[in-house]
């Protein structure tokens, strides 16, 4: 799992989008600002902002080895 907040990308929103991975995480919050913020559309910049600070969760026995 992912997950990402408005907050991380700079807003001062709670909003908070959670997805399976980082491929589905995207849309989520391209909606999010589509609808709450007016954003017409993500650039790429704000794309690769959400890659960048997308935390994982909820995996933490994937680094047992
Ligand atoms: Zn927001």
């Amino acid at each position: 799992m992912k997950k990402i907040r408005c907050r991380d990308l700079g807003s001062s929103c709670r909003f908070e989008a959670k997805a399976k991975s980082l491929e589905q995480l995207v849309p989520l919050m391209e909606d999010h600002a589509r609808f709450k913020h007016d954003l017409k559309f993500l650039s790429l910049e704000i794309e690769d902002l959400i890659r960048e600070r997308a935390q994982s969760v909820g995996e933490s026995q994937k680094e047992k080895e």
